[in-house]
């Protein structure tokens, strides 16, 4: 008597994700509680999708680790105006992740395609604002706030570069031809479905960082800052909801993305 059934493919599937999830941590590229989301993520996801729902989450968690560990040294001054650094906790990581794996245990329960294109289009937007983020600093250019029309200071949110916006698309693009080369046939207009809600979903994130996100001043050395505690004194509020945070902000786009692609079901 068996409770439950497992067949060789579900263990190859959850070595794996406890192989990329571990060396996720020991490269500090995930903190242990990290490290310990992305397990439970990647489990829901090889479990429902298997190795295509593997192979979408890998191709977003290997590039944007290559990404944050490239050209570490233009970004240097950058972190100090982030709440957080590089190695992502367990909620950035289901900042980043939850809202896709929200969308496939949907697809689960449902059988409907379109919650696998939600599933897409969550991630692609993840992997766009992650895209934007590591690579818009390194435009030569400060960013221009989209609230101000003032140039700020790189890592600003809610500020927009001509290298961010590209890096924004291409990694929608990115995600979106990855999903749809593995689900057989290629649909073009699911591609520009799919591509177009993941960048909608970092234009989102934009327009929040400008509006809605919080931010402190730092009343040391007076650089504006999403940290609570800056120079080691508390920073004081100067804009957004008390809520709203770059958590907050990344879920919030990567869930409409999802939800955008919805709104497309015929009939
Ligand atoms: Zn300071």
């Amino acid at each position: 008597m068996t409770v439950f059934s497992v067949d060789k493919s579900s263990v190859l599937i959850f070595l794996i994700v406890l192989l990329v999830s571990y060396g996720g941590w020991k490269t500090r590229n995930l903190s242990f509680s990290g490290a310990l989301s992305a397990l439970i993520m990647g489990c829901i996801i090889g479990y429902v999708y298997g190795w295509n729902g593997l192979l979408l989450l890998g191709a977003f968690f290997l590039s944007s680790s290559i990404w944050s560990k490239l050209f570490t040294g233009s970004k240097a001054e950058i972190e100090g105006r982030l709440a957080k650094s590089s190695v992502r906790d367990w909620q950035q990581v289901w900042a980043n992740g939850g809202p896709a794996a929200l969308f496939i245990i949907l697809y689960h329960f449902t059988g409907s395609e379109w919650w696998l294109y939600s599933f897409a289009a969550a991630i692609a937007a993840a992997n766009s604002d992650t895209w934007a983020s590591e690579i818009g600093p390194l435009n030569r250019k400060s960013p221009l706030s989209i609230r101000s029309f003032k140039r700020v200071k790189k890592g600003t949110s809610g500020a927009v570069s001509l290298l961010g916006t590209v890096a924004a698309l291409a990694g929608s693009i990115f995600i979106s031809f990855i999903f749809l080369t593995l689900h057989d046939p290629f649909q073009w207009p699911l591609f520009i479905l799919i591509s177009s809600a993941g960048f909608l979903g970092n234009v989102f994130d934009t327009v929040a960082g400008a509006y809605w996100q919080e931010e402190f001043i730092c009343p040391v050395c007076s650089s504006s800052t999403e940290a609570y505690i800056h120079c080691g004194v508390p920073a004081v509020k100067s804009k957004g909801f008390s809520w709203m945070n770059n958590e907050c902000v990344n879920f919030l786009s990567s869930f409409l993305a999802g939800a955008a692609v919805l709104l497309f079901i015929p009939g």
